[in-house]
């Protein structure tokens, strides 16, 4: 036996022993929350329906906005945990000095304001749903309508095998950056910093939140290291046995504009991760580095369990929705949207906002006793591969049902890949008007 399959094996039964013992989230004690008083300060935008939100993403924003549109009596509260909205799409460029802070950041005030609900700022720490209430930091809410959206958490499991020092490390000193800005901040410090070696970035497996934007990330980085002449190399660990999304396109960049700057491995399934000595070992490969940003897997918001929506005990990080009306089954009062939904969508800000209408539509026609018909989301996605010009690709898809998969497909797929002429410094142009447009229909 060899010293990877000996660390398979203890990986293997101490996975075992960890998947048993974290089975169900354990319930928060409410014992607390009950003296805690209602938020009765809070005044009311609308003398109709109340209807909570949890989480101001790209989704959450998006319901909010849709709901004050279509049952604009409807009495709107959108609880978000963070003081101020900085975009994860867009921010690989922003790691490298391609736009500024000031065009990511925005107001969750603004937003409310222009768009007449309310901005609570407050996280959430239980949900009971037979009492329809909602408990905060701040107190608790009522309401008759529930919107979930939390968006995702990282599930580091089958790196740490219960480690839980190991997962710490991981999180605060190699963080993802697929969450929330101090991730990013991080990061770019660690690009401002890096003087020579391998800058390891990982591809996980799954449903990951924005297929592509590893593989952009990769390629900015690469970009930032060649202009700036720094001796290093971007090593880019692709879980999956080939680029995901715009494979074409991403192989072109890799091999025509950073050959000397980044190293793509796919089928790079990490076994174990060495912080002390700064080595990744696959099942054939052992790989140094200097830094690193370790993505891992993702899951649904943890949130999910605690408002005992998950689907069950093995699928816990997916909500147990209707794919069609968003609404938990079995509750006719909560929904759940964004990139903590189960199907099998692209898990990106664009089809998040896409679903703002479509959540909107399904309760204001359960309010109203409508028939609601379903209407695809869409995905409209653009990747950086270069700056200066900036240069990039595009999707765009809606998707359909299949009856005998049970599932959703891709459709009305069109691609752009060929970043190399006008079209891709078109498409640059088209990332940035993108993304001003979106943050206008989230905002204002
Ligand atoms: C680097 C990067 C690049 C990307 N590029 C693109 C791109 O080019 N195009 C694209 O379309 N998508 C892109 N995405 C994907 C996009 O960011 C996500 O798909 C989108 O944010 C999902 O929206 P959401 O509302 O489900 O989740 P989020 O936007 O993550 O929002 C969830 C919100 O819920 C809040 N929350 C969670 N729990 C609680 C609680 N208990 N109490 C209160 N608030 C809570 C969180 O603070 C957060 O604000 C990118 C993502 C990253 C990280």
């Amino acid at each position: 036996m060899n010293r990877r399959d000996a660390l398979k094996l203890a990986g293997i039964s101490v996975a075992t022993t960890a998947v048993s013992a974290k089975e169900t989230v354990k319930k928060t004690d409410l014992s607390n929350a009950k003296v805690m008083s209602s938020i009765a300060s809070l005044p009311k935008n609308g003398k109709g329906v109340k209807i909570v939100i949890v989480g101001g993403g790209w989704s959450g924003l998006s319901v909010a906005k849709r709901l004050k549109q279509y049952i604009p009596d409807a009495d709107v509260v959108l609880v978000e945990q963070n003081t101020t909205f900085i975009s994860c799409p867009i921010s690989n460029l922003w790691l490298v000095g391609g736009v500024e802070l000031e065009f990511i950041t925005h107001s969750f005030l603004d937003a409310a304001n222009n768009n007449g609900y309310t901005y609570f700022n407050a996280s959430v720490f239980d949900i009971d749903r037979k009492k329809r209430k909602v408990y905060t930091n701040e107190g608790y809410l009522d309401y008759e309508y529930l919107v979930l959206a939390p968006g995702i958490d990282y599930d580091y499991s089958a790196w740490t095998s219960g480690d839980t020092a190991l997962e710490y490390e991981l999180r605060t000193k190699y963080p993802a950056g697929f969450k929330n800005h101090s991730e990013h901040d991080t990061i770019r410090r660690k690009i401002e910093n890096f003087k020579e070696g391998n800058f390891i970035l990982t591809v996980p497996g799954g449903n990951y939140r924005c297929l592509p934007a590893p593989y952009e990330r990769a390629c900015l980085i690469a970009d930032y290291m060649k202009k700036n002449k720094i001796k290093g190399k971007v090593v880019l660990m692709d879980e999956n046995p080939d680029v995901t999304i715009k494979a074409e396109g991403f192989h072109a960049a890799f091999n025509e504009m950073y050959k000397d700057y980044l190293v793509y491995m796919p089928n790079a399934k990490i076994e174990e991760i060495d912080l002390k000595n700064k080595k990744v070992m696959t099942e054939f490969d052992e790989v140094s580095f200097s830094d690193a940003a370790f993505y891992p897997r993702v899951r649904g918001s943890k949130l999910l369990e605690i408002a005992g929506v998950a689907k069950d005990a093995i699928n816990k990080g997916e909500a147990n929705i209707d794919p069609f009306t968003y609404q938990v089954i079995g509750d006719p009062h909560v929904y759940c949207s964004g990139d903590s939904r189960p199907m099998a969508f692209s898990k990106s800000g664009n089809t998040s906002n896409s679903e703002g209408y479509i959540v909107a539509r399904s309760i204001r026609d359960k309010i109203q006793g409508k028939k609601n018909v379903w209407k695809s989301p869409h995905t409209e996605c653009f990747s950086a591969v270069a700056l200066n010009p900036m240069r990039a690709m595009s999707v765009n898809t809606d998707y359909q049902w299949s009856e005998s998969n049970k599932s959703f497909t891709f459709f009305n797929v069109a691609m752009m890949q060929n970043w190399h002429d006008k079209s891709g410094t078109d498409a640059g142009k088209g990332l940035i008007e993108w993304g001003d447009a979106m943050y206008k229909d989230m905002f204002y």
